[in-house]
């Protein structure tokens, strides 16, 4: 028993390096629910940055608050990113297709979507003509991303952004 749910249309690919990912197997429909994330519910005091796979376990939920995952690696963990990704946030700790995804393709979500924090800030190699190159947790700032996010966003963002735009 896993704490998270990852849609069955999905695999998990592993790199000599350690890294691993989350591919289809079969396509997936826009709007189709792909992957949601379970744990516990953390305030930003009480991380510990120092833990092993820190990043790859904690994700932003709202304002201080942080969900960690199970201390055992679990196949929601695996989400990379992408500056052209094919998943958005539905909720907080909800993941679905923002396009139709093919058989085979890897499944990104932007951390730009989730990230309103330098926890987890690094050198982006996506490849991909709109790449950012420097993923920081400013870029949800970026008046370019509300529009091409638009309802993707993690709604404490949504709202931070909500208020800048007025
Ligand atoms: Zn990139």
């Amino acid at each position: 028993m896993t704490h998270s749910y990852l849609n069955p249309k999905c695999e998990i690919r592993t790199n000599s390096r350690g890294g691993c990912s989350v591919y289809t197997v079969v396509p997936i429909r826009k709007g189709e629910l792909v992957s949601m994330w379970g744990g516990t519910i953390v305030h930003e005091t009480q991380l510990d940055r120092s833990m092993q796979r820190f990043t790859e376990r904690v994700i932003q939920v709202d304002e201080e608050l942080y969900l960690l995952t199970a201390e055992k690696k679990e196949p929601n963990d695996c989400f990379n990113h992408s500056c052209e990704p094919n998943l958005g946030f539905t909720g907080q700790i909800g993941l679905l297709a923002i396009r139709d995804i093919e058989a085979g393709e890897q499944l990104t979500f932007d951390y730009a979507m989730s990230d309103g924090g330098s926890y987890d800030e690094f050198d982006c190699q996506c490849g991909m003509p709109t790449c950012r190159h420097k993923v920081t947790g400013n870029d949800w700032k970026r008046p370019e991303l509300w529009v091409k996010y638009e309802g993707y966003f993690s709604p404490y963002l949504a709202r931070r952004i909500e208020k800048l735009r007025k």
